[in-house]
């Protein structure tokens, strides 16, 4: 499918002479490939621009070590330099719950696998920290929404809020919390309901609910195989509603991970977690190692 870059790289090298330092002409040529592998594995072209800029400062004069190539040198500086992009402040994996109850409010586009994720975080909760978790679906405008939260919930055995027909999404997110506080809950989780675009009906509704249970994380959850598009959503509703941190899911499919990067320069916000399935146990950690290594290929 896509030439490895690290056999692009040799290829391109094996051409020029051999010295004892990256010349500024062998860095050109060689970062005409990497742009290439980057724009292939989905990173947005301004960020690919401004990654290849920083890469070309580091890599000019670099001395080439006697055991590597030229090629694999330069492949060794936009390695690092990926991983130095990709890595957010604070360890991976990890949410700010420590007030119990703490609020964490799930928001994103329909179809982006927010309600999956909702269950599958709420059940890592439980299991590796053995949190009380309570889930509510704020969607009230999809019936059948609120019944797959009910389902998950069941399947990975944690509560969630009862369904009362006729409330608004503020009602039911106050209905959480009190629900959360009077039982005893570590967390409570507030699916929102998404659209399949941005509009500010949703996003005025999101607003509300922030407003009213100030929560200690807002994760935005997008769908890992859109790249530019997800980039555009984060911007949009990290400006309107402000988010803590992104999930990007459908990190099993064949994207080559762009995203992830472009997400990390444009927003600057953390990657916490990936989706890597439908499973209910398919979200781990952020890795930037592992995209870096599925970007460069
Ligand atoms: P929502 O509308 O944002 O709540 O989206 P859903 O949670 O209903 O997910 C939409 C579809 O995507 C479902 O069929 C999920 O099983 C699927 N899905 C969610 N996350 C992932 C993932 O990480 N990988 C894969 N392959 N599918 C996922």
């Amino acid at each position: 499918m896509f030439e490895n870059l690290s056999d692009r790289l040799s290829g391109v090298f094996d051409r020029l002479t051999k010295q004892g330092a990256l010349s500024a002409d062998d860095v050109k040529t060689a970062l005409r490939e990497v742009r290439v592998a980057l724009l292939e594995a989905d990173v947005s072209l301004p960020v690919a621009r401004s990654f290849i800029k920083a890469v070309e400062e580091k890599a000019t004069g670099a001395a080439v070590t006697k055991s590597v190539t030229p090629g694999q040198q330069v492949v060794k500086i936009v390695h690092d330099e990926l991983i130095e992009v990709l890595k957010g402040e604070g360890e991976p994996g990890t949410l700010k719950i420590d007030n119990a109850p703490a609020p964490i409010l799930m928001v994103g586009l329909q179809g982006s696998g927010k309600t999956t994720t909702t269950g599958k975080l709420a059940k890592r909760l439980k299991d590796r920290e053995g949190k009380k978790v309570l889930m509510a679906s704020l969607d009230i405008y999809r019936p059948a929404a609120m019944d797959q939260l009910a389902v998950l919930g069941q399947q990975v055995g944690v509560d969630t809020l009862p369904i009362v027909k006729g409330e608004n999404a503020v009602q039911i997110a106050k209905r959480a919390k009190q629900q959360a506080m009077l039982g005893g809950y570590d967390v409570y989780m507030l699916d929102t309901a998404g659209r399949l675009q941005i509009d500010d009906v949703l996003m005025k509704e999101v607003e509300d609910v922030r407003d009213v249970v100030s929560p200690r994380e807002t994760l935005l959850v997008v769908d890992g195989l859109t790249g530019q598009v997800a980039v555009e959503v984060a911007e949009e509703f990290d400006g309107k509603i402000g988010i803590s941190g992104v999930v990007l899911t459908r990190m099993d499919g064949d994207g080559r991970g762009g995203a992830a990067l472009s997400m990390r320069a444009v927003t600057g916000k953390p990657i916490k977690f990936v989706g890597l399935g439908e499973k209910m146990d398919a979200l781990e950690t952020f890795e930037p190692e592992r995209i870096a290594g599925r970007i460069l290929g």
